[in-house]
């Protein structure tokens, strides 16, 4: 595929995600772990929260309001992450945050429709706004890993 129908289909993702949000609306009880962040330079403000069970994110939901790059990504953050192991989540988170920043990142790790943007590395300004719903779910999880109920598992 050409490049520019690559970033036409990217765009085009997006803006499903934007119009069309995954996950939207704060449903989760106490059982999940809840993030609320703030982008002040952009006004994005997203709040996700987050179900692990037998080391898996078995619900998750998101909402806030923001920028399209950050509430579209909320929207595709949730749905990739849904249902999969945190140990894989957090080599996504990783690999991720490398490809917004325009580092080298694992091309072959299956990413989902995360990998669409992949542009904004050409935008460092926009960096917060992609990785808003990233850092928050990072956020959730260290307060899975950190709270006495999993420690307890082990
Ligand atoms: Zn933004």
């Amino acid at each position: 595929m050409a490049y520019g129908n690559l970033e036409t289909l990217y765009r085009q993702v997006i803006m499903d995600h934007y119009k069309n949000p995954r996950n939207k609306g704060l449903n989760g009880d106490d059982s999940f772990y809840t993030v609320h962040i703030k982008n002040p330079t952009c006004g994005d403000d997203l709040t996700i929260q987050i179900k692990v069970e037998d080391g898996r994110i078995t619900e998750i939901y998101q909402d806030g309001v923001g920028c399209s790059i950050s509430m579209s990504s909320a929207s595709v953050m949730s749905e990739t992450v849904k249902g999969m192991k945190i140990e894989d989540v957090l080599k996504i988170i990783d690999n991720y945050v490398h490809m917004v920043k325009g580092e080298p990142f694992d091309e072959n790790l299956d990413m989902g429709d995360a990998i669409v943007y992949q542009g904004v590395s050409q935008f460092p300004q926009r960096f917060k706004c992609a990785t808003i719903a990233w850092n928050a779910l990072s956020k959730a999880i260290e307060k899975y890993l950190n709270s006495p109920y999993h420690k307890d598992e082990e």
